[in-house]
């Protein structure tokens, strides 16, 4: 197959936009939607600190080496990555983002639930069983990212999300019902570390290109507890229907930004946990899981 734009040989077939794509056209077309996506939501400001969240997967490692470059062409901005060490072993092995940051040239941090928490996902895996392994390692893990990058000075903390994870992440609140969260979508809220998301409008297979041709050893195992997510379910039904209707995902993530636009706030305002310091909802989810881990071990 030939480039749709200039005849050289395609190296993707986009089926939503119907083009072909050679390499430079494909590398070209991603930066600008990634720009476009940060231009869109206004995420990045002259003097704003960026904390890349680096797990050493292909999503976050495509992030830091797009937005290294970016932060080239624009010396106001600064740039550092930090990874979380959830303490999963067999999968996490923080020597594989040291050396993706030492590649690209920059600095790096390394933050781990055993320091920040006394346990590890696998600990709590132990104690609690692994059918809410992802449940408590993703509110833990946002939460110490955002104490990460706010203590190193970040103003953004930017997130290797692609357009499959938001797509899922809208279906997912629909399957639960959870309206809260539809209605909130990304609003800023006090107190956190506003989050952004270059990658929100390119799709995954996209995104692992783009890092395929861009970043060596990036990571490529799977979590032993991924089976656990909901999410997993949500992904195997969202492909099966997008290879039918390949526009979907993008419907599903205008949605969840339509909804969020309405500005209505549903559940309580945020607060900050009296535990913690950290800003949360009625209760705090960290802390109160994490009393529920210390519970167990009494
Ligand atoms: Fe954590 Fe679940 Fe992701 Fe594994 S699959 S890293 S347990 S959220």
């Amino acid at each position: 197959m030939l480039c749709s734009k200039c005849r050289r040989p395609a190296i993707i077939y986009q089926r939503y936009s119907g083009l072909h794509l050679c390499r430079n056209h494909f590398v070209a077309d991603f930066q600008a939607k990634a720009k476009r996506a940060i231009r869109t939501h206004s995420w990045l400001l002259p003097g704003d600190s960026i904390a890349v969240a680096l797990s050493g997967g292909k999503d976050s490692a495509a992030l830091l080496c797009f937005l290294h470059g970016l932060v080239s062409e624009r010396p106001d901005l600064r740039l550092f990555a930090v990874t979380i060490d959830e303490g999963i072993s067999g999968y996490r092995d923080t020597a594989v983002p040291v050396k993706i940051a030492e590649k690209i040239g920059v600095k790096h941090h390394i933050f781990s639930f055993r320091e920040e928490f006394g346990t590890t996902v696998d600990e709590i895996v132990g104690l609690r069983g692994d059918s809410l392994s992802c449940s408590y390692c993703g509110v833990l893990r946002r939460r110490l990212l955002n104490t990460a990058a706010r203590k190193l000075g970040a103003t953004r903390l930017a997130l290797g999300l692609n357009l499959d994870d938001e797509a899922q992440s809208v279906l997912m609140n629909t399957l639960r019902g959870d309206v809260e969260r539809l209605m909130r979508g990304d609003k800023h809220r006090e107190g956190l570390v506003q989050r952004i998301k270059p990658f929100m409008y390119i799709p995954e297979r996209e995104v692992a290109l783009y890092a395929y041709l861009h970043v060596e050893g990036f990571a490529t195992g799977r979590c032993p507890y991924a089976h656990n997510a909901l999410r997993a379910d949500v992904r195997s039904l969202l492909n099966d229907f997008a290879w039918r209707h390949p526009s979907t995902r993008h419907s599903l993530v205008r949605l969840g930004e339509e909804l969020a636009s309405l500005d209505i706030v549903r559940g309580s305002e945020p607060g900050v946990c009296p535990e913690c310091g950290e800003i949360c909802g009625e209760i705090c989810r960290s802390c109160q899981m994490l009393s529920e881990v210390c519970r167990n071990e009494d």
